[in-house]
């Protein structure tokens, strides 16, 4: 028999959906009222504020899609190119290989430059195909690749992209509020992020901001939008200024209300300490990790605080670690992807669930279970390990 379902609370330590918190999931609960009610389009007139204020940006088209993160990064590649166009996309990464996937689908041009899996984009490698292929319009990487856990330096592939005359798609899914993103700093054209990971709220909205020469870009294109949903000149009948708001789509009003709490937790807490705290609890996890004698596979400087990519002993069976820390601790952590498969955890400490006591469960736990896999880690040690970052002023 089919009964009311009941999930079992677990603590999410993945790649997201990350854990929400639960001032998100009581927003969440209020009662649905219409998405033209003029209650409602205050709400969206102050999530969009917030938005610009997460986002760094005085960008007019700063909204939330009805859609996951994925549909931000269709619609960032589905409303700037027309076919024939030649696109530059940096791949470092399974997210990368999407966006080359969008640009073949919408009948771009595609150049598609590789970075081995693990490593930032290369600036230079930039350059040389920029120059090598001086009639490319768009430009597009991720930032912080969540398959990989690393960081590549946004603002000087954007710096250098808007030097050739470029636009630039930059896909800020995991590391919006986990680490600095800074739009107009970068001048970046088209940005786009999720919610279930660093801004911890519920999956199924994506954050998007677009400039005003990319705004216009899509009103002015040959050819219309091939997608009725994503056409930004369609969806902005209904987010833009003014009063005037039409009916596009029935916006998803209580995922909406969560979004509202989210932005305004980021608010309340502040960048740079949101920042701050990720970098904190990254630094305890390492220890604690290391001190076990477990590695990270990222070069430091290139790490995600968010996103941890941690090596698989010798002969150990990754995924029945994974089942242990579920069955036992209710604790979740990522597997690898694509070349990664089978050689790494990928460990998040994104949002909510960038907190002390995680960092501790999920050392503690992983020892735990290491432990009696008869795995070949140092016992005892990292709790302590742990103990002394957060005991560090
Ligand atoms: C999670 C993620 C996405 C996709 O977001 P969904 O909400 O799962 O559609 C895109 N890019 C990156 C870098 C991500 O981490």
């Amino acid at each position: 028999m089919i009964t009311t379902f009941l999930p079992i609370p677990r603590t999410l330590m993945g790649p997201g959906p990350s854990d929400v918190h639960p001032r998100i999931l009581t927003a969440m609960a209020k009662p649905t009222i219409g998405h033209l009610d003029p209650e409602f389009i205050r709400l969206m007139d102050e999530i969009k504020v917030m938005l610009q204020g997460v986002f760094q940006t005085q960008n007019a088209l700063t909204i939330p899609l009805s859609a996951p993160g994925s549909a931000g990064m269709e619609a960032s590649f589905v409303n700037l190119i027309e076919p024939g166009d030649k696109v530059i996309i940096l791949q470092n990464g399974v997210f990368g290989g999407r966006m080359a996937e969008n640009v073949r689908r919408f009948g771009g041009d595609l150049v598609l430059l590789e970075t081995a899996w693990g490593r930032a984009i290369d600036p230079e490698q930039l350059r040389s195909a920029l120059q090598a292929h001086p009639d490319t319009k768009i430009v597009a990487f991720v930032h912080a690749e969540t398959s990989t856990g690393v960081r590549s330096d946004a603002k000087s592939l954007c710096e250098l992209a808007h030097a050739a005359g470029c636009l630039t798609i930059v896909d800020c899914v995991t590391s919006l509020v986990g680490c600095e993103v800074d739009v107009d700093g970068w001048g970046a054209d088209v940005v786009y992020s999720g919610t279930q990971k660093c801004l911890s709220c519920a999956p199924g909205l994506s954050p998007f901001t677009m400039s005003e020469r990319a705004a216009s870009l899509t009103q002015t294109r040959k050819t219309p939008v091939p997608s009725w949903f994503l056409d930004m000149n369609l969806v902005m009948g209904y987010w833009g200024a003014g009063s005037t708001r039409a009916y596009h789509h029935t916006a998803p009003v209580n995922a909406l209300y969560g979004l509202h709490e989210a932005l305004l937790m980021a608010t309340e807490e502040g960048l740079s300490a949101a920042w701050a705290r990720h970098a904190r609890n990254h630094e305890a996890l390492k220890a604690g990790l290391e001190a076990m004698g477990l590695r990270f596979f990222v070069p430091e400087s290139e790490r995600l605080a968010q996103l941890n990519l941690v090596e698989v002993p010798a002969g150990v069976d990754e995924a029945l670690i994974r089942r242990a820390l579920l069955g036992s601790y209710n604790l979740e952590i990522g597997a690898g992807l694509g070349p990664l498969a089978g050689k790494v955890w990928r460990i998040g400490l994104m949002g909510y669930a960038s907190r002390p006591e995680n960092v501790l469960l999920c050392v503690s736990a992983l020892e735990a279970v290491l432990a009696q896999s008869n795995a070949p880690i140092h016992r005892g040690q990292a709790i302590d390990a742990v103990q002394s970052v957060y005991a560090s002023a």
